[in-house]
């Protein structure tokens, strides 16, 4: 899927994210975020910008429960509430900075989601989540089951799954991306792991493509905030369709 959408602000360059998303009960299914082009000075315009009930509820919808193209209905798909770890170990390409930054988006997925608190390993057997920063075919001869097919992209997240949960997620970021658009790649293909897809609604990190001035990357908007807390309520099961969980949402939206 590419969506692309003009930017009117004093930037000519954006960030673009284009994605295949694979929905099909596979596995591994794929889900692949790209971008390319460069960046320039990263300015929050919609981070804090309170979305209304009616966007809440339907970009949890869209990101949660359509396929990629937002054409056919799918179900909810997440790790177990009764998961309380979700174990992340980073692999090949790390850095402090990085590093710091996968501390900042754990941190702030942890304050949103009370059940599954993402923690650092640096024991690769017991990961949940793998996170890897190599060249595009360093990681597909050490990853076969989750191989990068598009070496052009920013990055890509591969979500596996059991009929009850999301049993593990392997995602590679390119080692080429400018670092201004590390947080952001990063924080998106995070956001995958939980289970969820993309919207066209700029006020959430998950668009498929970013202008990279609307959105602070370093933090999570209102928007994606309620989305993420909708996810994690122990209310909302894998396999759930939108009339099961439609008053769940609703709450959350009505916030
Ligand atoms: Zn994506």
């Amino acid at each position: 899927m590419k969506i692309a959408f003009a930017v009117t602000a004093v930037s000519l360059v954006f960030l673009t994210i284009a994605c295949q998303t694979s929905e099909e009960n596979i596995t591994p299914a794929t889900n692949t975020t790209t971008n390319s082009t460069n960046n320039t000075t990263t300015t929050s315009t919609t981070t804090t910008v309170k979305p209304s009930s009616q966007e809440i509820y339907d970009t949890f919808v869209r990101l949660a429960l359509k396929n990629s193209a937002g054409t056919a209905a799918m179900t909810i798909r997440k790790w177990l509430p009764t998961k309380t770890q979700i174990k992340v170990y980073w692999d090949g390409g790390r850095t402090t900075t990085l590093l710091s930054a996968l501390d900042k988006v754990m941190a702030d997925m942890n304050t949103l989601n009370k059940y599954n608190k993402m923690v650092r390993t640096e024991v690769v057997a017991e990961a949940d989540i793998i996170i890897n920063r190599v060249e595009a075919a360093t990681h597909n001869s050490k990853y076969t089951s989750f191989q990068v097919s598009n070496s052009s992209v920013q990055g890509t997240t591969f979500t596996q799954w059991s009929s009850d949960a999301i049993t593990k997620a392997v995602v590679w970021l390119s080692p080429t991306t400018p670092s201004n658009l590390q947080n952001g790649v990063l924080r998106h293909e995070l956001t995958h792991a939980l289970g969820i897809g993309h919207t066209e609604n700029t006020k959430s990190i998950m668009i498929p493509v970013m202008s990279s001035n609307n959105y602070d990357f370093n933090t999570f908007s209102i928007l994606d905030q309620r989305i993420i807390q909708i996810l994690s309520d122990n209310r909302v099961k894998q396999g759930n369709t939108e009339a099961n969980i439609s008053a769940v949402i609703k709450e959350y939206a009505a916030k």
